[in-house]
C-alpha cells in the first residue's frame, strides 16, 4: 500500500519514470517472494510426505485398506515391500529390512524380524511384514514429527519478536514523518514538488518488508535442512538458542557413551556368581536403566518373576522385594544411605552392589564404551565457538575422570543424583555472563527436568525414546553424535543469515531516510535500493536450504 501511495505521489508530481519503476520493482519483489515461499514450502512438504495414506488391516472379513486413523492398538497391519509403515508397532511375522532415512536422515537400512519394534514413517524394503500396532496413529512417531514440524513456526524467535516490535513503531513513525516532510516545509518555502518527493521516499521505505519476509523464510530453510539430516527442532526460538549456545552440558551414560553396558566381572560374597547375577537381574526386572538391561542380558536366571515388586531410585539403583526378601541393587551411595557396608572393588569399572535383607552379597562390574565420533564431535563444536563443555554423571569419578580428560571436557562432575544435575545446570545458567545460551544434551529418559531448565534441551537417539518428543527442544533422531556439531552448524548459519538480512535492511532504510530527508536521494533510486534489499535478502535466505554434510 505504501508502495502504491509512493507511486501515486511520484506520478502526481510528474515523475512518471519513477512511478513506473516503483510499480515494476514492486511486481518483481512479489514474484521473487512467491518463488521463495514456494521453495520454503516445498522443502517442508517433502518432509510432510512421510505421512502414510493408508493402512492394510487384518479383519474378520479379510484385509482392508483404511486411513491410518481407523487402526486400533492391537490390530494387525500388513506392510508390503516398498510401502511406508503407517503406525508404530511390533513385528509379529516376517523378516525384512527397513529404511528409516525419512525419519533419521540418511541411514543404512536395518534388518528386522519378529519381536522388533518398528516406527511409522520408515519404509519396508525386502519382504512383507505383519505388525501389531502398539500405538494409534495420533500417538505414532509420524504424527508426532508432523505435529512438531507444523507447530515450529509458532514458536517465534527473539529476532522475529524484535522485528515485529520494531515494525510497530517504525512504520507509523516513518509514515508520520512522510506526511510531515511532504507537507510542512513547503508551506514555508513553497517547494512543493521537491518535498512531496522526499515524503514519497519515506512512504516507500516505511514497511520493514524485507525483514518480515526473509527472516521466517531463513528459519524455515534452517529447520528444513535440519529435518533432512534427522534433526528435529521444535521451534524457531530453539533454532535461535541453539545458534547462540556456547556452553554444552552432557550427560555421560547414553550420550557420551553408548549406554550399552557389558558385565566385566562378578564378585560375589557368600553365594555363587550365577546366583548373584540372578538376584540382581530379578531386582532389575522392570528398570529401563541401561545397567538394568545389561544385567538382565547377562543373567540366564531370573528368579521367580511372579513375586517381584521394584522401584527405581534415580541416580542410585533399585529397591526390590523378591518374595519376602528386600534386595538393593545399585551404587555405593545407595548402600551408604541404607547403612550397609560394602567392598570397594579393586578393578576399574562401575560397580553395581547387591544387598539382600541388608546383608552385602557382592558386586558386579559393568562398563560402557564411549561413542564413536565423540571426540571429533566435541572438537568440531569447539572450533565453531563453543567455549565450555561440561560432563555431568551419576557414575563414579574413577570411571568419569579418564573419559573427561580424553575428551577434553572443561568441567566434570561425578556421583550426582538427578537433582544435583539440575542444580549444576541451574548454576551454570544463573552464573553465566554474556549472551550465549546453555544447552543440555541427554538421553531423554531420566533427565526431563534438566532438559526443561536448559535454554535448549537436546536428546540423542530420540527415535527410540517416546519421552523425547515431550521433553526435548531439539531431537537428534538417531544415535550419531556427529549430528550434534552439524545441528549447531546449521543453526548458526541460519542465524547468521537472519542477522545479515536484518542488519542490511536496517542500514539501507536509515541511510535512505537520512539521505532523502536531506534531499540527496531521488525517488527512483530509493525504489531500486529498497527493493534490491528485499530481493537480496530473500535470495540470501534461500541459502539456508542448502544440503549439509557432517
Ligand atoms: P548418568 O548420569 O551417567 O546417566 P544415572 O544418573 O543414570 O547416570 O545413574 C547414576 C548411577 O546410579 C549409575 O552409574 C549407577 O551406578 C547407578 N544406577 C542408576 N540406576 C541404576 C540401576 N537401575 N541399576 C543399577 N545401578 C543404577
Ligand atoms: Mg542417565
Amino acid at each position: 500500500l505504501a508502495c502504491t501511495l509512493a507511486s501515486i505521489a511520484a506520478y502526481a508530481i510528474g515523475q512518471y519514470f519513477a512511478a513506473v519503476l516503483i510499480m515494476l520493482l514492486f511486481r518483481l519483489c512479489h514474484i521473487i517472494e512467491s518463488y521463495a515461499v514456494r521453495r520454503g514450502r516445498k522443502q517442508l512438504s517433502e518432509l510432510l510426505s512421510i505421512r502414510p495414506d493408508s493402512a492394510s488391516v487384518e479383519t474378520a472379513e479379510g484385509v482392508l485398506s483404511v486411513t491410518p486413523d481407523y487402526v486400533n492398538v492391537g490390530d494387525i497391519i500388513l506392510v508390503e515391500p516398498g510401502e511406508r509403515i503407517p503406525l508404530d508397532g511390533v513385528i509379529v511375522e516376517g523378516i525384512s529390512t527397513i529404511d528409516c532415512s525419512p525419519l533419521a536422515g540418511k541411514t543404512e537400512p536395518v534388518a528386522v524380524t519378529t519381536g522388533y519394534r518398528v516406527l511409522s514413517g520408515c519404509i519396508n524394503i525386502t519382504s512383507p511384514l505383519r505388525i501389531r500396532a502398539d500405538r494409534n496413529y495420533a500417538d505414532s512417531t509420524v504424527s508426532k514429527i508432523l505435529r512438531l514440524a507444523e507447530n515450529a513456526p509458532e514458536n517465534k524467535s527473539r529476532q522475529e519478536k524484535l522485528i515485529a516490535a520494531f515494525g510497530k513503531y517504525f512504520t507509523p513513525g516513518v509514515l508520520f514523518l512522510a506526511v510531515l516532510i511532504g507537507l510542512v516545509p513547503p508551506i514555508f518555502n513553497g517547494q512543493w514538488l521537491e518535498y512531496i518527493q522526499r515524503g514519497a521516499v519515506f512512504l516507500l521505505i516505511s514497511c520493514p518488508s524485507s525483514m518480515v519476509l526473509s527472516v521466517p523464510l531463513a528459519y524455515f530453510g534452517g529447520l528444513g535442512s535440519a529435518v533432512e539430516n534427522g534433526v528435529l527442532i521444535k521451534g524457531f526460538d530453539y533454532l535461535e538458542s541453539l545458534a547462540n549456545a556456547d556452553t554444552f552440558v552432557f550427560e555421560k551414560t547414553g550420550t557420551i557413551t553408548e549406554g550399552k553396558f557389558a558385565v566385566t566381572d562378578v564378585v560375589p560374597e557368600g553365594l555363587g556368581e550365577r546366583e548373584l547375577l540372578g538376584i540382581a537381574a530379578t531386582a532389575e526386572m522392570y528398570s529401563q536403566h541401561p545397567i538394568a538391561r545389561a544385567l538382565r542380558q547377562a543373567s540366564s536366571a531370573i528368579v521367580d518373576a511372579k513375586d517381584v515388586r521394584a522401584e527405581d531410585i534415580p541416580g542410585r539403583g533399585v529397591r526390590a522385594y523378591i518374595g519376602s526378601k528386600e534386595v538393593l541393587v545399585g551404587n555405593a551411595a545407595l548402600l551408604e544411605e541404607n547403612g550397609i557396608g560394602y567392598k570397594v572393588p579393586n578393578r576399574s569399572g562401575s560397580a553395581v552392589h547387591v544387598a539382600v535383607d541388608r546383608r552385602y552379597c557382592g558386586h558386579i562390574l559393568v562398563s560402557d564404551r564411549v561413542r564413536r565420533g565423540a571426540f571429533d564431535a566435541l572438537e568440531n563444536m569447539r572450533v565453531q565457538g563453543v567455549t565450555k563443555t561440561v560432563m555431568l554423571t551419576g557414575d563414579v569419578l574413577s570411571v568419569a575422570r579418564p573419559l573427561g580428560s580424553k575428551l577434553n571436557f572443561d568441567m566434570l562432575k561425578a556421583e550426582l543424583r538427578p537433582e544435583d544435575k539440575l542444580a549444576a545446570v541451574d548454576y551454570l545458567i544463573t552464573n553465566k555472563g554474556g549472551i550465549g545460551t546453555v544447552a543440555f544434551v541427554g538421553d531423554g529418559v531420566s533427565d526431563a527436568p534438566v532438559l526443561q531448565r536448559a535454554d535448549v534441551g537436546i536428546v540423542m537417539g530420540a527415535m527410540n525414546c517416546q519421552e523425547a518428543f515431550e521433553n526435548a527442544d531439539v531431537l537428534i533422531m538417531d544415535e550419531n553424535i556427529g549430528k550434534l556439531p552439524l545441528a549447531v552448524k546449521m543453526a548458526r548459519f541460519t542465524h547468521f543469515i537472519v542477522k545479515e538480512n536484518t542488519g542490511l535492511a536496517l542500514i539501507a532504510k536509515f541511510a535512505l531516510l537520512a539521505g532523502s530527508a536531506l534531499g540527496f536521494v531521488p525517488i527512483a533510486a530509493a525504489a531500486v535500493v529498497d527493493s534490491g534489499v528485499v530481493i537480496f535478502s530473500l535470495i540470501n535466505s534461500l541459502r539456508t536450504m542448502k544440503s549439509w554434510k557432517e
